[in-house]
């Protein structure tokens, strides 16, 4: 073992996930932890391994660290049954009606702390705080724009920042645009998470955090108030949701429970770049909407933008979308296409999109590209845009082009270009997660409205 070295860092990738990461997020240094991220089971959570054989007989045993509360927002009802008897506070025969009270108060009323339950026993609510927890994640910075989009960069635990977009008038009332996990291990070119190195996957109660938080500012408790702002949810923030898929989906039957937030499975969009085995499984269990990050109609072109195509060639990821289970006319399948000046966005590009999705229900977000400090492309001229997306509408597919959304958060963000090398992380996180915000068009998911 190295003098100084307690344990090492190593990620382990695929061979084709390797080769599209950054050698400059290749961190070594004293101070290292093995952190094992198995390809072929790329849903289990993000695991780390101490190897205590390698800790150096220098190194003073830690104080004992107190075991975090569970927070009961992340668990589904079948769950909170489960951790209510497990812990004893419950007793078996009271657990799911307990469960039920409980999850409505945390997910309906939007409670923050357990003495708010006042149907709940006095001394059954203060077990209940001696051993878990329903608090709220700190809020960092909250932006509004001009036109109403609502940024929240909010800290998970230290050094696990997130954000989450609100855009009105996106779906039928607005959307929430939700990350999955913090950084993201597929480096598509043109976005600036992929430059990210993971930092870990989100869990589930940090996911539907996102939501309450939300909801918290818009003031959308209880979950049934007449004019909801907040209708729509699309995992298309930071990371890759089918990498957690677990944890995404736990999260999507919480948000959709109607004892809770209520929010329909056909309202609620996961946003792929194309993790093709999982797809089948994310139908199954979840029932969402599916978008797949198309963006090229050749391989050679996809292999650059989208790396993650080297694996899961156009010909398997577009059987695989056929094969979405609950695909029809009424649940379409949405193809992102970011749109970016001179590299995809030809007529003859077009009419390619048109044969190579022939046949299945689906319509195409047409994004014009947002660019970041660093980014080697340009966004498509308007009118190129418009060509684009008049070839897709006369062969009879929705097109939207999705209206640029809190421009001047975004332009404000835009401004650190120059300074980008000083900046937080977060506030790079921050810009492209603004950028992300607008993959969103006006008229998203019309079939959900
Ligand atoms: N990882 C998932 C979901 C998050 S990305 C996925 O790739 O689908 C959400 C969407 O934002 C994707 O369609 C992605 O391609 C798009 N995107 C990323 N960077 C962008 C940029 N700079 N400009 C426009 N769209 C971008
Ligand atoms: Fe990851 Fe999606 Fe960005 Fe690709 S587009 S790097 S998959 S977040």
């Amino acid at each position: 073992m190295r003098p100084g070295v307690s344990a090492g860092l190593i990620l382990s990738l695929s061979k084709d996930e390797a080769a599209c990461r950054r050698p400059s997020f290749w961190k070594t240094g004293p101070d290292l932890l093995y952190v094992r991220l198995d390809p072929e089971e790329p849903d289990t959570p993000l695991s780390a391994t101490l190897d205590l054989s390698r800790v150096s007989t220098e190194t003073t045993p830690a104080a004992p660290v107190a075991k975090p509360l569970v927070n009961l927002s992340g668990l589904t009802r079948p769950q909170l049954v489960a951790a209510l008897v497990e812990s004893g506070v419950v007793e078996h025969g009271k657990a799911k009606m307990r469960a039920t009270q409980i999850f409505r108060w945390m997910h309906h009323r939007g409670v923050t702390d357990f003495a708010q339950m006042s149907d709940v026993a006095k001394e059954t609510r203060a077990r209940l705080a001696e051993t878990f927890t329903i608090a709220r994640p700190e809020i960092v910075e909250r932006q509004v724009s001009k036109d109403g989009t609502r940024k929240w960069l909010i800290r998970m635990a230290p050094g696990i920042e997130v954000e989450s977009v609100y855009i009105p008038g996106v779906g039928r009332a607005g959307a929430l645009c939700v990350s999955s996990q913090v950084g993201c291990t597929l480096n598509c070119s043109f976005c600036h998470t992929g430059t990210q190195p993971l930092v870990r996957n989100l869990t589930t109660a940090e996911i539907v955090a996102q939501v309450q938080v939300a909801k918290d500012d818009l003031a959308e408790w209880p979950s049934d108030k007449e004019d909801r702002v907040l209708s729509n949810i699309v995992f298309m923030g930071m990371g890759e949701p089918l990498y957690n898929l677990g944890q995404v989906a736990d999260a999507i039957e919480i948000i959709s429970d109607n004892e809770g937030v209520g929010i329909s499975r056909r309202r609620i969009t996961v946003s792929t770049s194309g993790v093709v085995p999982m797809l089948e499984k994310l139908g199954d269990t979840t029932q969402a909407m599916l978008a797949i990050s198309l963006h090229a109609t050749n391989d050679a072109l996809r292999d650059v933008l989208v790396p993650l195509n080297k694996k899961y060639p156009l010909d398997t990821l577009m059987a695989g979308v056929r094969a979405y289970p609950g695909l029809s006319n009424a649940r379409r399948v949405t193809f992102e296409y970011v749109m970016l000046k001179g590299v995809n966005d030809s007529p003859e590009e077009a009419r390619a999109l048109v044969k190579l999705i022939k046949g299945i229900p689906a319509k195409i977000n047409l994004i014009p590209f947002n660019p970041w400090p660093g980014s080697d492309y340009q966004c498509s001229d308007w009118s190129t845009i418009e060509a684009f997306a008049a070839i897709l509408n006369k062969a009879g597919y929705s097109s939207p082009i999705r209206t640029p959304r809190g421009r001047d958060i975004l332009a404000a963000c835009g401004q650190l270009k120059s300074e980008s090398e000083k900046v937080r992380a977060s506030a790079l996180r921050k810009l492209s997660l603004a950028a992300m915000a607008g993959v969103l068009s006006d008229d998203d998911e019309d079939e959900a409205a």
